[in-house]
């Protein structure tokens, strides 16, 4: 069986996902992905001066929404998104990484901003994580100081592309399947 795209409803812009299914199975788990994709619940995690373009981007002017991901929890266990918006102190960094470890699996992270990404130029200290990605897996970084909310909104969008070409391996279902038996 030859799947040349998803449905027909995609956003314009995103590129059509050709996937080569071979089984009922497999076409499952691709319709899975796609649905995933298309809606990713951020946990409302703001660190700093990020999360204002972070709040902004949820607001009626940049819409969200039409991507899905207007949805933001204030439970971990009710996201599969999070969104490190600002400045990660060594003080933070366990319970970002207690907050990671309670959403469900899949689960993805952007990164966004400098001081996310790797610390920023003027945060290189000894209370500022350089770089969220040594106390988490990030999916998307998302460059700027801050980025404005266009630039999030394009990071969701590259998340979106990355969880539909996932293929049939999600993150953490193999451990699962393990935990499980
Ligand atoms: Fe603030 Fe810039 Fe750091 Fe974002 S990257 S939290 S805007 S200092």
């Amino acid at each position: 069986l030859t799947m040349a795209s998803g449905p027909s409803h995609y956003t314009p812009g995103e590129q059509e996902l050709p996937v080569q299914l071979t089984s009922m199975e497999e076409m499952l788990q691709w319709a899975q992905n796609w649905a995933r994709s298309k809606s990713v619940w951020p946990l409302g995690y703001g660190l700093a001066c990020c999360a204002i373009e972070m709040m902004a981007s949820a607001q009626a002017h940049y819409d969200l929404s039409r991507f899905g991901s207007e949805v933001f929890r204030s439970s971990p266990r009710q996201a599969d998104l999070m969104i490190v918006a600002g400045t990660v102190s060594t003080k933070m960094a366990p319970r970002l990484r207690l907050l990671w470890e309670q959403m469900p699996e899949p689960k993805w992270v952007i990164s966004m901003g400098q001081c996310a990404n790797s610390g920023g130029e003027f945060y290189d200290s000894y209370y500022t994580v350089q770089g969220v990605d040594t106390i988490v897996p990030v999916d998307v970084y998302v460059p700027g100081c801050p980025p404005r909310p266009e630039a999030l909104i394009e990071g969701i969008l590259k998340l979106r592309e990355k969880i539909a070409k996932q293929g049939l391996h999600i993150r953490g279902e193999e451990e699962l399947e393990l935990a499980t038996k």
